[in-house]
């Protein structure tokens, strides 16, 4: 069942979802060689914590031992915080954020460069990035889920990437999960119909070569078949009467 929200409860949800901008703001000058995706996380867990009432949303859930899912490279999603995996020059590191604050939680993953990268890596990201700002365009009443996958699936095919398909975007609100389920691909006019009130986690997942994937023997860590570069941009946004309302960011 679809929940929408309140005015107020999209207030609440901005506020949160300001925390968790700034989180991504507070940990990007520190993705560098040399650092660990565990230093990563806790400054992510440290800081959301600074912040009266807000804790990190993925501590413990399902399970999940980070307070952030950290990937990278051919990790797509899910990578989990370690002393052991160290950052170096040229890899792409995926921080994927939830904070909980006021009764919701609000969900944003960026992928940062590591020093210098390749060209080619580089457009990955940019086109992964391009393809979330297209589906939130398409985010409005009256159009469908299906508006928004066709938009974002549009702008990586185009590019000679593929989108991942196996792994959705979502509804979010009281519960970090919620429906409906928001694909990377689709047809216009198809799937649920987009109501003021909803607030969804878009978030292409992008793949330089196949589309395939597979779960490491973690069981958390979900990388691509063909051992190809990821990248995932991620957005809460809300769907009001006036268009589309990023609520993960500092404006
Ligand atoms: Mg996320
Ligand atoms: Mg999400």
């Amino acid at each position: 069942m679809i929940q929408l929200k309140s005015p107020r409860e999209i207030e609440t949800m901005a506020a949160g979802g300001r925390i968790l901008a700034a989180t991504h703001q507070h940990v990007k000058p520190a993705i560098q060689p040399g650092v660990s995706t565990w230093d990563l996380d806790m400054l992510v867990e440290s800081f959301i914590r600074s912040h009266a009432g807000a804790t990190p949303s993925f501590k413990g859930l399902y399970g999940f031992p980070g307070s952030a899912c950290i990937s990278i490279n051919e990790e797509i999603v899910h990578g989990i915080p370690s002393k052991k995996r160290i950052l170096k020059d040229g890899d792409i590191v995926t921080v994927d954020i939830g904070v909980h604050y006021g009764g919701f939680h609000t969900d944003s993953a960026w992928t940062y460069a590591v020093g210098t990268i390749a060209p080619e890596t580089q457009r990955l990201m940019d086109v992964t990035e391009a393809s979330l700002f297209a589906g939130i365009r398409e985010a409005r009443v009256g159009n469908h889920i299906g508006d928004i996958g066709a938009a974002v699936e549009e702008v990586v095919v185009r590019a000679g990437f593929t989108v991942v398909r196996d792994l959705v975007g979502h509804g979010v609100g009281a519960n970090m999960h919620e429906d409906p389920q928001v694909p990377n691909h689709g047809k216009p006019k198809r799937g649920p119909k987009l109501q003021a009130g909803m607030t969804l986690a878009i978030e292409p997942m992008v793949n330089a070569m196949g589309a395939a994937t597979k779960t490491l023997s973690d069981k958390w860590t979900i990388v691509t078949l063909d051992g190809a570069m990821s990248a995932h941009f991620e957005h809460t946004v809300a769907i009001t009467a006036d268009g589309p309302r990023i609520l993960t960011t500092l404006a």
